[in-house]
Parts: structure tokens; sequence; C-alpha cells
């Protein structure tokens, strides 16, 4: 059975102030991300049990949630990889041109994250996501952590619109810190994903 583990966060808890507090990084990673984690591993030990007890009935409810945990535990491992006390600026290379390709300038990819970000209705997430079967880039935006997903598209760049990722330092205005998170993007990580992304074998 896979079994999933906290990942470390690549740098200190204060790292990205004053985009993002060290109360915020350290709530969020050590609370809310384990949170996701162990609900994947007790789901699935849930799973094992109802296969084992003829408790189908229980699949619905049990998939979904398995679905809400992993989903949640991609998404911040993504989520603190994009992010780098070294980041913010703007992408060069391959990824610089596919962005422009894709949305015609980096501004114009830029504004269409930022707006699907901060429109969010409830909980979710702005995403740049590689759509392997067209072989190309979209924007998403993510409810919870994975409603309104294109199937098999690879978020490359993720920017969570929780509340509990902004409330104690933005408060209510969860566009400041959309604003905020462009100044500490990885663009490097970024650059990684695509690449990866591009390289697979799409059928
Ligand atoms: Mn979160």
């Amino acid at each position: 059975m896979v079994n999933y583990a906290l990942p470390d966060l690549p740098y200190d808890y204060s790292a990205l102030e004053p985009s993002i507090s060290g109360q915020i990084m350290e709530l969020h990673h050590d609370k809310h991300h384990a949170a996701y984690v162990a609900g994947a591993n007790t789901t699935l030990d849930r799973l094992v049990n109802a296969r084992e007890s003829d408790s189908y009935s229980d699949i619905v409810g049990l998939e979904k949630t398995l679905a809400f945990n992993i989903s949640g535990h991609v998404l911040h491992s993504i989520f603190w990889k994009n992010l780098s006390p070294d980041g913010g600026g703007k992408p060069d290379g391959a990824l610089r041109a596919a962005v422009e390709e894709n949305f015609g300038s980096f501004d114009g990819f830029k504004a269409q994250l930022t707006q699907a970000t901060s429109s969010v209705q409830g909980s979710g997430w702005g995403a740049l996501a590689w759509e392997p079967l067209g072989g190309h880039l979209i924007i998403e935006q993510i409810y919870d952590h994975q409603s309104s997903v294109s199937n098999g598209a690879l978020p490359l760049l993720v920017f969570d619109a929780w509340e509990h990722a902004y409330y104690l330092q933005y408060k209510n205005v969860r566009a400041d810190f959309v604003t905020a998170l462009w100044d500490v993007v990885n663009w490097d990580d970024v650059a990684k994903r695509l690449e990866a992304a591009r390289s697979g074998i799409i059928q």
C-alpha cells in the first residue's frame, strides 16, 4: 500500500517574507498540508477495510475523500517548490516563449492567472497547467483541490486561494496576496515542470 509523507519545505518558514509571513507558512505546511497527507493515508486504509468487508456502499464517499486529500497533497507539494526567496521577475527561454505563444504576452498571462486566482468562489486554486492532448498551456480555476480540473492536465504553477493561505496576513484582501505571490515565483521550477510535461508520452 502506498503511504504518503509530508515533504520538508525547501526553505525556512520565514524565507518568503514579506510576501508570506512565517506564521502562515508554518501553519500552512505543518497543519494544513499535513492534514491532507494524513487524510490520504487514512482513506487508503479505510478502502482496504471496505474491500475486505465487502462494504462497497462506502466506495462513493471514500473515493471522493481520497481525491480531495491526494489532490491537496499534490497541489501543496507543487506550491512550495513553485515559490522561492530568490524568485520573482519573469521567466525566460522555452517557458517564456510558451507563455507568449499561448497567452499573447507575459503580462496577459499574469493578468489572467491573477484574476483566476483572485476570483475563485469559496476555496480553491488558480493554476497554469499543461494540457497534453492539445499540447498547450491553459489556466484553470480549481475548486477545492480537484473540481473543474481538465483530465490529464498537469499543473505547472499553482496559487493557493484558500483563506488559510493568506488570511492571517492579508485578511479579506485575497488580491493583495496574489500580487505578492508573483514576487516569489520560482520560474526555474515552473520551467522544469513544463519541460517534463512536454516530454511525456501522450496517447
Ligand atoms: Mn493550502
